[in-house]
């Protein structure tokens, strides 16, 4: 939730800050500001509702002259989006400017207390506390800015990244973080702060990644940026590489980050795959199971936490798993399992799933876990994520960065790890014979080549969407391993184009939804030809009688399926386990087309932001 960005050095900052507010404005777009230190030492913060297009026609006019600036995009928790609670908050002094992500738990007792000492509060935010309480903290304790943020944030209870400008000393940002992401790019008499690396890598492939409770001192002419916990202990922390282009967060000539990752999943299947799958002698290697072997094989149980498209994932996960391992499997939402009152020791191993690796409630569910003992097993997309660091071990998707809010090619690249973590596990236990093993690997491995052939659809798929635009309500269905699919698939539909949709296993139909039935009701059917097949057509026959109107999802050369409904799209043949990852594709390309002949904002759709970093 919300982006950060932050310069200093030689450059003019607005530029830098603007395109990097850009860059990260998938995390939140509800307003956005600027603050910058200008050439004759003026603080000036400009902020405006909406999003970062709207900051820029604002500030047209305006001195956006320095070396030296913050800049946030916001995606609101407290207090409603407009330009008065849009990030900068300035102090009362007017000195002091911060942008903050995350959630400040305690800020309206700490509002309450400085209210009482004659603090007026411009905004509704809880951020503003933060620059308050270091003012304060500053001028009544007469200490220097580095000292009055290690001792505020003593007080201070929540989930935060932030950075602070100082009018009086135009030479230095002190950024902070616990719980939120935060990393430093260190370029040649320059830095750069992200809260990600996406606004640095055009400048510098050199990060450092900040850890919680760590306090930053970036200050302009030194080589190294300095890091101190809050007992002011100094900390040494390495410079890392960071491994992404700008190819891979650019939208390649494509209208949308959505589509263009919707078709990039083929690619990215075989970079998760890459080094895994040995196809010459059909094998699959994850290098956790080798190292952590004897955690993994001998689970009494997996639990899976997650949360939205990242836990349909595990629902997948969980068949697979049950399937070629025989241990049995639970699939939780991270957000209620983070309060409920688990039983688990340490014969239980979680998964957590993320894409971002920064999801707030999947982050407080692993560390409830490992508080009982759990072996922990991580699954991110985003290299030296938060939950990458938090877990014993884990696989990352190597799908790229995922910019499109609603998630598409990070799901089936969670499907295929989960699909390679099943195999390797169940290999290693003896679960799953040598002629079945063989075969998912090999077609595992076909995947890709499947997937490119079946976004030829994409035009299909598109004429379909056109004539169910206005449908006020959609139901998916979908048994077996294409019932997650069916939930996925209606959540993307929600999530881009505000259209009500519930998926349901099909057979649940009967025991109410089907009341829902009537000739406007679009009902989208993953009927694919495996072993629920003739069910599934029942199921049809049943929706067919109440004059629903069917999209179905069926096999290459399917005839019976295509009879009964009245639009179809042909997916190519695959084993069963491995279906979700060519069936889901038409679902996503459905979910963007309709969004799009709604005119909807595909990638930046309203009320989302794409890593959930607050609960
Ligand atoms: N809690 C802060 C606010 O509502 C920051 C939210 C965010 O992370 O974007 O402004």
């Amino acid at each position: 939730m919300c982006g950060i960005v932050g310069y200093i050095g030689k450059r003019d900052a607005y530029p830098v800050l603007i395109k990097g507010l850009k860059r990260l404005e998938y995390r939140g777009y509800d307003s956005a500001g600027v603050a910058l230190i200008s050439n004759s030492g003026e603080l000036h913060v400009y902020k405006a509702k909406g999003k970062v297009s709207d900051l820029e026609q604002f500030v047209a006019d305006k001195d956006v002259s320095g070396n030296i600036g913050i800049a946030h995009t916001r995606w609101a928790t407290h207090g409603e989006p407009n330009s008065t609670n849009a990030h900068p908050h300035i102090s009362s002094s007017g000195n002091l400017s911060i942008i903050h992500n995350g959630i400040i738990e305690n800020y309206s007792t700490i509002k309450r207390q400085l209210q009482d000492k004659g603090v007026e509060f411009k905004s509704e935010t809880d951020t503003e506390v933060l620059v308050q309480l270091i003012e304060y903290v500053q001028s009544s304790q007469q200490v220097d800015l580095l000292t009055a943020v290690r001792l505020a944030l003593r007080e201070v209870i929540g989930a935060y990244a932030f950075a602070l400008l100082d009018k009086n000393n135009p030479d230095q940002i002190i950024a902070a973080r616990q719980s939120s992401p935060l990393v430093i790019g260190v370029g040649k008499d320059e830095f750069f702060l992200g809260s990600d690396a996406s606004p640095i890598i055009e400048y510098t492939d050199r990060v450092v990644y900040l850890d919680n409770q760590d306090i930053a001192v970036i200050t302009r002419g030194k080589e190294e940026v300095e890091f101190c916990n809050f007992n002011n202990e100094r900390l040494e922390h390495e410079v890392q590489t960071v491994e992404l282009n700008l190819g891979q967060i650019e939208k390649g000539g494509f209208p949308h980050f959505m589509l263009k990752e919707i078709f990039e999943q083929p690619r990215c299947l075989q970079d998760s795959m890459r080094g895994r799958v040995n196809i010459d002698v059909n094998h699959v290697v994850l290098s956790a199971v080798i190292d952590y072997r004897r955690q993994l094989i001998n689970a009494r149980r997996f639990i899976i936490v997650a949360c939205g498209t990242s836990w349909h994932a595990g629902l997948i996960g969980k068949q697979l798993i049950e399937c070629l391992c025989q241990i049995p499997v639970e699939v939780e939402y991270a957000s209620e399992f983070r309060y409920s009152n688990p039983v688990i020791d340490s014969r239980d191993v979680v998964i957590a799933i993320s894409q971002s690796g920064e999801t707030a409630d999947t982050l407080a569910a692993i560390e409830l876990a490992k508080s009982r003992g759990a072996f922990i097993y991580g699954m991110c997309n985003a290299v030296g994520s938060s939950i990458a660091r938090a877990t014993h071990t884990g696989s990352y998707l190597h799908v790229g960065p995922e910019i499109g809010v609603a998630s598409t090619k990070a799901f089936t690249g969670q499907v295929t790890v989960l699909t390679m973590l099943a195999l390797a596990i169940g290999k290693a236990r003896g679960t799953i014979n040598n002629a079945d093993y063989e075969k998912v690997v090999s077609e595992l491995s076909k995947i890709p080549e499947k997937q490119t052939k079946l976004l030829e659809c994409n035009d299909h798929v598109r004429d379909i969407a056109r004539i169910f635009t206005y449908a006020r309500n959609f139901i998916y269905l979908g048994r077996g391993y294409n019932y997650p699919v069916a939930l996925e698939g209606a959540l993307k539909l929600k999530e881009i184009s505000y259209i009500h949709a519930e998926g349901y296993p099909a057979a649940e139909m009967k025991h109410g939804p089907i009341a829902l039935i009537d000739d406007e009701m679009p009902v989208v059917v993953v009927a694919t030809q495996n072993v629920l097949y003739d069910k599934v057509m029942s199921n049809i026959q049943e929706l067919k009688a109440r004059h629903a109107r069917v999209i179905a999802i069926v096999t290459e050369g399917d005839t019976r399926v295509k009879d009964l409904a009245d639009e179809y799209v042909e997916v190519p043949q695959t084993i069963e386990c491995l279906e979700p990852l060519l069936s889901t594709i038409p679902l996503q390309l459905l979910a963007y087309h309709i969004a799009v002949c709604k005119r909807k904002d595909v990638d930046q759709p309203r009320n989302l932001a794409k890593s959930v970093t607050v609960e």
